[in-house]
Order: C-alpha cells, then structure tokens, then sequence
C-alpha cells in the first residue's frame, strides 16, 4: 500500500522513516521555526487550547493534578503550559507514584531538545518527564490518564484512524482527548490567501533561516493532504470518542477536536 509523505506517495512502510528525517533536521531550530512562520501565533493558539483544558478545575475536582499525556510532544511546548497552569498543584504528594505529566514522541532529537528546555525552567522530574512513543502504538496500559493532547502531531502519524483507537485505549473513562491541528481555511478567498502564503513563503523561510527548503515543503504539503474539519469529526466517532466536537482558531487555520470516553 502506499501513503502521502507531502506531494509525494510512498510505500506505507516508509513514511514513518521519511517523518523521522524531517523532525530530525529541524529540531533544533524547531522553536525559532515557529514562531517565524506563523508570525508568533502558534503561542496564542496553544495558550488557548491548554487554558481551555481547564486543568486546575480538573485537579480541584480529584484533589491532585491529573495524569496527562501530551503525544507528538515534540520539544514540550504543550506540556510546559500544563505545567505552569497545575503549578498550585505540582510536585505531586509522594504517596502517588505517577508522574503528572508525560511527553511522548518518537524523535529522539526532538525529545533531547525538549529535556533540556525542561532543565532551564528548573521543571523537577517528579512532574514531567519526556519518552519515546508513536501515537500508533503508545507503551502505556489501557486507561492511564485523565486528559490526552495531541499538538501538530496527528498530521504526520502514518494511519490517523490507529493513532486515534491508540489514544482512546490508554484513556481512563470519561477522560477527555484534544487535538489542535492545522485544518481547512474558509471563506475562499482567505483560503486562496493562505494558500499562497504556505506555498511559497514558508519553505522560502525554510531554505533562509533553516537552510533547509524540503523539510518545509512537506510541511505545507501535509497541511494541505490533512483531514478537513468534518473528516476528522467522523474519524474521532469512528474511533469511539463520545460527543465530538470541532471549534475554528483563526478562520480555521487550526482547528481543535476534542472527545470524550
Ligand atoms: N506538539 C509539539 C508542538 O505543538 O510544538 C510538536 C509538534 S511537531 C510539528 C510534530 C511532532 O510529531 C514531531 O515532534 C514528530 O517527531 C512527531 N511525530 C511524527 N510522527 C509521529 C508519530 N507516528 N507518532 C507520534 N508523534 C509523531
């Protein structure tokens, strides 16, 4: 079988391998990277998904801060939000063994970036800790954690459908899964505009600053090969999730897609 890897079709097998090669060239100007390409926005668009995890709400309801697992963590940025939103509730009390709040990723470059971010903000180990995984099949038991996030992340897992069973099973029941993801532009001609800019500005951002012109046309490419807002609505029914929904940032530049257990 094949599968998209940006403009081009490669055999299933290979993606992963081709994904790997791309994160591993740009994590170290991951962050940078960001910031330039989406003229800061990704900060709001985080700011925004984490403070509407309400997480310090969901602490106050079990009197600890819940178990949360942020999968395509990449170099935390997500987790560092979780982080300083639970602060009031972090370290955890020792009697409870479980770490608070986990990054998986496959990219060991991307990880190491992270773990070294994480030693910067003095965040102690007892309350995050950073591993290896794929979104396809997570080393973790059925039913481990609260709230499960995915951030830019689904795009470039291989099988969207298995990733998606993957985190359903390793949540705990009426645990509440989030996905923010880059998604389809209306109205037409914002689109048209939007359009324009990814094609030709971001890999010209990309070759500049990153020297590095490929890793930034896949990007755009697997934003545009990704699942419109309504495809991914039905695949998170597909996969089990209970009351889907899907809410536009930014005249849906991103999207967030969220599901019970
Ligand atoms: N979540 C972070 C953020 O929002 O800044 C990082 C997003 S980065 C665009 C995409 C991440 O997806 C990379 O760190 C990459 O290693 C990871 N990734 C690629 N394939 C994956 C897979 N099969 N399962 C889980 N993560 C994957």
């Amino acid at each position: 079988t094949t599968t998209h890897f940006g403009d081009r079709t490669v055999p299933t097998e290979e993606k992963a391998g081709l994904v790997k090669g791309v994160f591993s060239s740009v994590a170290n100007n991951y962050d940078l990277m960001n910031d330039l390409m989406s003229g800061g926005m990704h900060r709001l668009w985080k700011d925004d998904f984490v403070g509407r995890l309400n997480l310090p709400a969901v602490a106050r309801a079990t009197g600890q801060a819940p178990r949360c697992l942020d999968v395509a963590g990449g170099t935390g940025d997500i987790a560092f939000r979780m982080a300083e939103s639970l602060a009031a509730w972090l370290p955890p009390l020792e009697e409870d063994g479980a770490i608070p709040l986990t990054v998986s990723d496959p990219n060991e470059e991307m990880l190491s970036v992270g773990r070294e971010r994480q030693q910067q903000r003095g965040i102690d180990a007892s309350c995050l800790q950073f591993e290896v995984g794929d979104a396809q099949s997570l080393p973790y038991e059925d039913e481990t954690f609260d709230v499960i996030t995915i951030s830019f992340g689904l795009r470039n897992v291989t099988d969207i459908d298995a990733a998606l069973r993957e985190m359903r099973r390793v949540l705990k029941k009426g645990g509440r899964f989030e996905c923010l993801e880059f998604s389809k532009v209306e109205p037409a001609p914002l689109r048209a505009l939007y359009d324009a800019y990814s094609k030709h500005i971001i890999p010209e951002i990309g070759h500049r600053v990153a020297d590095d012109r490929a890793s930034y046309d896949y990007l755009v490419e697997s934003i545009r090969k990704h699942p419109s807002q309504l495809e991914l609505l039905s695949q998170l029914a597909m996969a089990g999730f209970k009351s889907p929904t899907v809410r536009d940032m930014t005249f849906g530049v991103v999207a967030v897609h969220s599901g019970y257990k």
